[in-house]
């Protein structure tokens, strides 16, 4: 029997996935399991577009088409939450299982916990993340940098502190501590991310810690709930993927590899919030400046995951873009928007990519939802107690109390 806390390397017995699948294809081969066996409707995830730049999410309810989203796009920086919210009515009318990078998880969660997602009718299938890249600059940086054709890459990844870039000549390798202190490799929301193992999903796949023979040709499972535990033994018994014990080093490599990698983050973190020990408006008095480029386009607002509200009393002025002359009255606008979602915020970086006026929005969220976590204990997206109680329509009014 397979129980929460175990783990396995594992990888796919079907050939054509094993082969497509970025370490051996165990989540793609999981995903096609639940589809043909319906025990979900539809499976989301993440498919390459144009090229490897341009990640795009995908709704699968045909098994046959599975394969197409096997693989990890590096430069895939979307938020799938926002996809099952805004999109698949939070699954209300059906059942999906979605591949999660741990904001992913834990912007579902938050969702969940708002009942603007249906925790009964959704799996996460987690992959583990040391962080995205994003897709401009990160073609830039190819050409400048690594003087390669973007076109040329067939695979970028991060390992031993080394951002890699593989061509069909070969592989050229640059430190990414050295990348990032001339402000490239990973989006700077991620730099800062203190959950590189999504264990709030239902199961936990990543290369980290898979040594010996099977380097390179398998994941690293980790079952994280009794849905997952469930969902694995049944693929495994149905000789859809194929198991094995991992090599006890390899699980002390990959806990010291998630180590070192949480210290960074919050070494990060300690740069990004300097200067904002105090409140929360002497967070936004720090950034007096930059909010006042603000043209209050929304693009923050409509980017964010967490931000849902049909009735949006931040609409009260009109359209989406600022009428002609007017000159938006910042910080305002953000202080309203702050106190809808930051108790909630997953340090996602969805508003700092969208924001035309490169205001670092994210950070100020990610600042501010440190204090959250200072002083009330509670992780956002991580932990499982409900801060506020929660309606299906939002937060109980006070009358409800
Ligand atoms: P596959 O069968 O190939 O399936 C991969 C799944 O990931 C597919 O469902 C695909 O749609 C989905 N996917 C691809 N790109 C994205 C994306 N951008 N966002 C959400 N879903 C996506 N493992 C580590 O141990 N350490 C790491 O630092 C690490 N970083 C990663 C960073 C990213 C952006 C991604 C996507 C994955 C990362 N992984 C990391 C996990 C690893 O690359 C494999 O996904 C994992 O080992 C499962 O392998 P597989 O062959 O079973 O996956
Ligand atoms: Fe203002 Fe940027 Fe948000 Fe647009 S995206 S409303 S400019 S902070």
């Amino acid at each position: 029997a397979v129980n929460v806390n175990d783990m396995f390397y594992a990888y796919s017995a079907n050939d054509a996935i094993k082969e497509k699948g970025e370490y051996g294809g165990a989540v793609t081969t999981i995903m096609k399991y639940l589809l043909e066996e319906g025990i979900v409707d539809a499976v989301v995830a993440v498919e390459e577009s144009w090229d490897l730049y341009d990640a795009k999410p995908i709704l699968i309810t045909d098994p046959k088409d599975i394969i197409k989203s096997a693989g990890s796009l590096h430069c895939g920086t979307l938020n799938l939450a926002k996809f099952v919210s805004k999109y698949l009515d939070g699954a209300r009318d059906m059942k999906i299982a979605v591949t999660v990078k741990p904001c992913d998880a834990m912007t579902l969660k938050e969702l969940m916990r708002k009942r603007k997602v249906i925790e009964e009718n959704v799996i996460m299938i987690g992959v583990n993340c040391g962080g995205t890249m994003p897709p401009i600059p990160t073609m830039k940086m190819i050409r400048d940098v690594y003087e390669l054709d973007p076109k040329d890459v067939i695979k970028e990844e991060i390992s031993k502190g080394k951002l890699i870039m593989e061509t069909a000549d070969g592989e050229k390798a640059i430190k990414i501590d050295d990348l990032e202190e001339d402000g490239m490799g990973r989006r700077e929301n991620c730099q800062r991310c203190t959950m590189n193992i999504p264990t709030n999903a239902d199961l936990a796949l990543g290369n980290w810690g898979v040594i010996g023979p099977l380097t390179g040709k398998a994941t690293f499972v980790e079952v994280c709930s009794e849905k997952g535990a469930d969902i694995l033994e049944k693929v495994i018994d149905a000789g859809l993927i194929a198991t094995e014990a991992p090599i006890e080093k390899g699980v002390e490599i990959r806990a010291n590899i998630d180590n070192i990698m949480v210290n960074q983050a919050m070494k990060q973190r300690e740069k990004d919030f300097a200067g904002t020990s105090g409140d929360i408006l002497d967070v936004f008095a720090e950034y007096k400046e930059e909010f006042s480029k603000c043209m209050k386009c929304y693009g923050c607002r409509e980017s964010c995951p967490l931000c849902y509200c049909d009735d949006c009393c931040l609409e009260t002025e009109g359209p989406e873009w600022v009428p002609g002359g007017y000159t938006p009255a910042a910080p305002f606008f953000h202080l309203t928007r702050m106190v809808h979602m930051v108790d909630a915020c997953t340090n996602c970086g969805q508003c700092s990519e969208v924001c035309p006026s490169e205001i670092p929005v994210a950070k100020v969220w990610a600042t501010v939802n440190q204090k959250v976590r200072d002083i009330f204990g509670y992780y956002s997206g991580v932990d499982n107690d409900e801060p506020l109680p929660f309606t299906e329509f939002g937060p109980k009014s006070y009358r409800q109390y």
